[in-house]
Formats: C-alpha cells, structure tokens, sequence
C-alpha cells in the first residue's frame, strides 16, 4: 500500500497539474518552445516609441538634421579617419596576431554597413521620440538655463551623467535575459576589433536610451557638439581594439582596449568592467578588473557558443550568419544556458 502510494505521490503533481493546464497555457508554452516571447517586447516598444515620433512629426526636431548629425559620428569623415588610424594601430601593436582579414573583423564590416545604413535612421527615430515622450510626460525634468554654470562645465557634467547611464544600461544588459539576448552578440566575436563596436543588435538601442536623460534635463544649457560624439564614439570604439595599450596610470580613470577585453573575456565573470569611457563606476560598484600580463592576450566569445558565430563552420558564411544573429534573441530559450550565456553548471 506505502509503496503504491508512493508511485502515486511521484505522479500527483502530474495528474493535478493536467485538469489545470488549458489550451491557453498549451499554445502559449508551444509557443515558447518555438520562440522566446520577452524579445518581442524589445521590437513592441520600439515600434510603439517610432510610432508616436511619426505620427507627432518628431515632436517639432528635424529628422533629418539629426540623422546627418549621427551620420557624421558613425560614418563622418573623421569618425573614418580615426577608425582607420586605430585598425593601422591594432596591427603595430596588436594584443593577438591575426590575419589581416579575420573571419571576425569581415563580420563586424557587415555590422558596419549596417549601421551605417539602416540602423542608424532607427537609433535616430528612437531618440527623438524618446526624447518627445520625455518631455511631454514629464515636463519637469528639463531644467532651467544654469547662468552661473560655465557651458563647458555643462557639457563635462552631460558626458560624466550619460557615461554613467551607459553604465548602467550595461548592466541591465547583463542582468536581465531578455536584455542579454540581444546584448550577447556584442559578447559573441572571438576576433575583436575597433570594428567589434558595431557589433550590436539594432533593437538594443532601446536599451541604452535612458543614456539620453541628462542631455534632455540640461537642454536649456545648450545642446551637446557633435565633434564631442565623435571622440565619444571614437573613444568606445578603440577600446574595443587589439592593441595592446593599458593607458599607464590613465588606465585607472580610462576604459582603455586592455580593460575593456576583460569585459569580452571567454572564461571567467564578463559582468565585470561594464565602463564605456570611465572606471570609476565599476570602481564604485566593485566591478572593476584591471589589465594583468595574462589578462591581456585573453580569449574573447562566449562559452560553448549559445549564438552562431562566423568562426564555428569551416567555411564562414557571413551573410546566414548575420542573419542567424540577428534572429538569435527570438530563439527559444536554451535551460541549460545562464543569463551571461555560459553553461549552467560549471564553475564561474
Ligand atoms: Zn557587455
Ligand atoms: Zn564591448
């Protein structure tokens, strides 16, 4: 009889849980067995955010000014002349030899024309009606015109505050999954290159638009100059170079290529120096590794490749590649991998 009961007991949960389970919950774990549902959530708010800018004519902002603007910092001509001395760079004094068209750099190219293109109109239409919203929802944000502030000061106080939003958007990227899944493309190149910067997902702007908020609270005080996005842009680019350069003691203050290679790490914590331009936040929250001789030549990727990458077949097929990726954050979930895309179980 125990033992019957017993049996009994190991099927309870199951046979209490069949009269429970509709059709709605049957379709929708189907569903997730075909797609990751949370993903989509990323592509409804982007559409609903382009959707309101559209129908609101960007909130009274010149779309395309704008776009030229970001064009500028992308693809500009001394965005391109700074990229070009930096790839020059990277092959002087590289951190790992490579050839000179690695499979990775070949794939970020890709990544590179598709920023160019077609990305950076959506970052654009995010923005503005971002930025639209903000204003319109919560008035009070945008303060007034600082008379005793220097605009310089402004400007150091915009770029420490939207560094610091980087930051933490950066984290939410590695701490939420649904942010991760898009975020782990960017983790995913195992041939790193200033060019690994436009290695991103289009919908992870979303993301990062929280980055915008100190420059839409100080607008009075004057809008932020392009030349400053540039280096801005140029500078988070090179630190995803192979150069080898630490910064010397500057690398205490500065995300140099060196520091922010632990951050790409194959093995071992990739939570750690989330930094765009400064360490100090890492330093402050405890997540700050600094270079070391070993650290240096470290391997890059993710472990056990959870995202298809151009290195893993023995012809690269760039083009299904790309296309994979960027389906990659609607596949179904994989339970056997953790949110930082490393297997479950071994040791971290
Ligand atoms: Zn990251
Ligand atoms: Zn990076």
């Amino acid at each position: 009889m125990s033992t019957e009961t017993e049996s009994l007991g190991y099927f309870l949960p199951y046979a209490l849980a069949l009269p429970e389970s509709s059709g709605k919950d049957e379709s929708r774990s189907q569903l997730s067995s075909r797609v990751y549902l949370p993903a989509f959530s990323i592509a409804a708010v982007a559409t609903v955010l382009v959707a309101i800018g559209w129908a609101s004519r960007w909130g009274g902002s010149n779309f395309a000014a704008s776009m030229t603007g970001l064009r500028v910092v992308l693809v500009g001509p001394v965005t391109i002349a700074i990229l070009a001395a930096f790839l020059v760079v990277e092959r002087l004094h590289p951190a790992q030899r490579r050839p000179i068209f690695a499979r990775g750099y070949r794939q970020d190219l890709l990544y590179t024309i598709l920023n160019a293109t077609i990305v950076a109109p959506l970052v654009v239409a995010l923005s503005l009606s971002f930025a639209l919203v903000a204003r319109r929802t919560l008035p009070w944000i945008v303060l007034p015109r600082f008379g005793f502030l220097p605009r310089s000061a402004v400007i150091v106080l915009i770029f420490v505050a939207m560094d610091g939003c980087n930051w933490l958007a950066h984290l939410m990227n590695h701490r939420v999954r649904m942010f991760w899944r898009f975020h782990e493309l960017h983790h995913s190149q195992e041939d790193m290159s200033v060019l690994t910067v436009f290695r991103t997902h289009p919908l992870i702007h979303v993301s990062y638009l929280m980055t915008l908020v100190p420059g839409i609270v100080l607008i009075a005080n004057g809008a932020v100059p392009t030349t400053l996005l540039v280096a801005y842009a140029g500078f988070v680019a090179f630190e995803h170079s192979n150069t080898n350069l630490g910064f010397g003691p500057l690398g205490r203050i500065f995300v140099s290529p060196n520091y922010h290679r632990i951050h790409h790490r194959l093995e071992g914590r990739q939570d750690v120096n989330l930094g765009f331009a400064l360490t100090i936040w890492d330093q402050l929250f405890h997540r700050a590794v600094f270079p070391t001789k070993e650290t240096i030549r470290a391997d890059t990727g993710l472990p056990g490749r959870p995202l298809r990458v151009e290195q893993e077949a023995e012809v690269p097929r760039h083009l299904s590649v790309l296309v994979a990726q960027l389906i990659g954050p609607f596949r179904p979930l994989d339970r056997d991998t953790d949110i930082t895309g490393s297997p479950a179980t071994p040791s971290r």
